[in-house]
């Protein structure tokens, strides 16, 4: 994957982005590696739908599987691929996976979309429209599979570059979502300005519900919020029967979590979508 990115950027006029993001000091040799062995791999949480009560998509969440140390965690080294941009190409790699495996998922039964996380980092990447769209051409991915999922941060971040970035691929059908809703600064005028169709709840405020009055009284502000604004509405880091009826009593549409499901390897999360499918058709 690496080398075809390489072959791109010295014989491509298309536009793209490995050398253009490689930083003076050049990546972290470790996680360059990493994706030359392709040592990641994405695991996928899904999103069930309150009304329905099935799967209605995933979001995928990366792992490493590293050689010596084992199935390594997000928080482990996302941070240190955002500081370098190597969240660049691994974030191009990320949505090449997914395309390769919707196939999979689709015959499986998947009736929804997968969400990816896009880092703040990746918006620097003055391609990423591009690249992006060039690389579901590749893979034939129907743009209607597809969700990407911002943080507040992202969205602050230079702002008019940003918007258009957004703009351009919701155009093509791609949706996004905002992630960890609450936590960070986001206005409601750019709320209003951005096609972003969901807000995912998150998981900190979930914790308190219910019983805690404050936590309950915020989930239920962003639930109305996002109704109000024509929006769906995820809650995130659902565990228990009591937080799930409390979101159901509050007409949360959808919800991810332990309780359901843990993030599962590919395998597993097709296993998921069979059975789903199976219990639909009764
Ligand atoms: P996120 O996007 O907010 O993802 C949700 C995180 O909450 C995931 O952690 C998920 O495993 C965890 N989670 C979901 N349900 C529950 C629950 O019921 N209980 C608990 N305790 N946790 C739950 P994970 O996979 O460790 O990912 C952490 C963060 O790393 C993500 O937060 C996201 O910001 C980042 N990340 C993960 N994959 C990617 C990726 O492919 N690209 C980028 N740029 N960032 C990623
Ligand atoms: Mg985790
Ligand atoms: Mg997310
Ligand atoms: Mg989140």
């Amino acid at each position: 994957y690496c080398e075809q990115l390489q072959h791109h950027n010295q014989h491509d006029t298309a536009p793209v982005t490995v050398a253009d993001a490689v930083p003076a000091g050049g990546y972290d040799p470790e996680l360059w590696r990493a994706l030359q062995r392709e040592e990641f791999e994405l695991f996928y949480q899904p999103r069930i739908d309150l009304r329905r009560g099935a799967i209605c998509g995933a979001e995928a969440l990366i792992r490493w599987r590293h050689p010596e140390r084992g199935l390594q965690q997000p928080n482990s080294f996302i941070p240190a691929c955002e500081a370098s941009g190597l969240i660049v190409p691994l974030g191009y790699w990320i949505i090449q996976e997914v395309g390769k495996r919707l196939p999979a998922m689709q015959e499986a039964g998947l009736d929804g979309r997968i969400g990816v996380n896009l880092s703040f980092r990746q918006f620097q990447d003055r391609h990423l429209a591009p690249t992006i769209e060039r690389l579901m051409q590749e893979h034939r991915m129907d743009t209607r599979t597809l969700e990407f999922e911002l943080t507040e941060t992202a969205l602050c971040s230079d702002e008019e570059h940003v918007r258009s970035t957004i703009r351009q691929l919701s155009d093509q059908g791609v949706e996004f979502s905002l992630d960890d809703f609450g936590t960070g600064y986001s206005s409601f005028s750019l709320l209003q300005k951005l096609p972003i169709t969901t807000l995912k709840i998150d998981k900190s405020f979930v914790d308190g519900i219910p019983g805690n009055i404050d936590d309950e009284e915020i989930v239920r502000a962003i639930i109305n919020l996002a109704h109000n604004l024509n929006k769906q509405v995820i809650a995130e880091g659902v565990e228990t029967r009591a937080q799930l009826e409390f979101l159901i009593r509050h007409d949360c549409d959808q919800v991810q979590g332990y309780f359901f499901s843990r993030p599962v390897c590919l395998d597993q999360f097709l296993n998921l979508l069979s059975t789903n499918r199976r219990q639909q058709a009764l």
